[in-house]
């Protein structure tokens, strides 16, 4: 499951450059798991009692190759269990980051990061990574079948609950619709997908994995309408129960979240519902402006497999 993060997490980087970096911070990681402790149990949480919840403790970190410069500046925030806080801010404000510290493929400089009250440097990366997934803002499909694509998330999977997801995900009605259903394979000599399909495959994905805190990074393109609105529904399936952090980029997922965290230059500038920010943040209203209120024509083929 490490690596399947992993290769999610390589994807959603992007950049050459990034996933380098990826690769040689990756095996420089050391669990703190096996250090005493003073008080405390020396049995390991199982990701299924975990509530989830989330402390940023005055949290800096600076890339090596920018020591002087701190992509994240002191932050501290909480979010609690099931909370749903989103993450705005301009292009290299720190979200992504953000989610590299969360799953220790970085470590802090200063501060700490806990969950349910355990410093996450203390737990083994790998149950670390057990507790979360990752929607990245490009979904990774293998050329294979749709099935296959969809147990990625749990390869224990049963056929029942595969499908189970792909309905919460409002997957199953699209994926039916493909010349051999399931069975249909993807990819360059397959089957094509619209924008809105390949995310709602990777949100039943998720579904499948039941983490208890999820890492969405939402696509920039514009879905059309429909394709956004069962993206909305699929989401909202998702998050139910579980905390997740969003790097949103549309308004329907801010409009949905509890709070929207405004990152600028590595620090958390302001927080607060969209509401709230739209008045008392400048930066917000900025972002909105710029954001939400353009409706680009879009280009999906979800049109062309017409759904019901
Ligand atoms: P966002 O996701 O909000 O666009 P990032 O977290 O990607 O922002 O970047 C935060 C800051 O860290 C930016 O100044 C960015 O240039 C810098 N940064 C990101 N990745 C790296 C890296 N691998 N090496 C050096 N600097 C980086
Ligand atoms: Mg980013």
């Amino acid at each position: 499951a490490v690596t399947e993060v992993y290769g999610e997490v390589q994807r959603a980087a992007g950049a050459a450059e990034r996933i380098r970096e990826l690769l040689d911070t990756e095996p420089e990681i050391v669990s703190r798991a096996d250090e005493p402790t003073a008080s405390q149990s020396s049995k390991s949480e199982s990701s299924d009692n975990l509530a989830g919840e989330v402390v940023f403790d005055q949290v800096s970190f600076s890339y090596p190759s920018r020591p002087a410069q701190n992509a994240i500046d002191q932050l501290s925030l909480s979010v609690k269990s099931g909370e749903r806080i989103a993450l705005v801010g301009p292009s290299g404000a720190g979200k992504s980051t953000l989610f590299d510290l969360l799953l220790r493929f970085r470590d802090p400089k200063f501060g700490q990061i806990s969950i349910d009250g355990r410093a996450i440097d203390r737990l083994d990366p790998k149950e670390l990574r057990s507790y979360f997934a990752l929607v990245p803002q490009q979904p990774v499909l293998f050329s294979t079948s749709v099935w296959e694509n969809l147990r990625y998330g749990r390869p224990d999977a049963t056929e029942a609950e595969v499908i189970e997801a792909a309905k919460a995900a409002h997957a199953h009605e699209f994926i039916m619709q493909l010349p051999d259903g399931y069975q249909s394979f993807l990819g360059e000599q397959g089957v094509k997908l619209s924008g809105g399909q390949k995310q709602r495959l990777a949100i039943a994905r998720a579904i499948l994995r039941d983490p208890k805190i999820l890492l969405l990074d939402e696509a920039t393109s514009a879905l059309d309408a429909q394709s956004e609105y069962l993206v909305q529904q699929a989401l909202d399936e998702l998050m139910k129960n579980r905390t997740t952090f969003i790097i949103a980029h549309r308004l329907a997922t801010v409009a949905h979240v509890d709070r929207i965290a405004v990152f600028d230059h590595g620090k958390l500038v302001d927080i607060g519902t969209h509401q709230q920010l739209l008045s008392s943040s400048p930066l917000y209203a900025r972002l909105a402006e710029l954001q939400f209120n353009q409706s680009v024509p879009s280009v999906d083929s979800d049109q062309v497999l017409s759904e019901s």
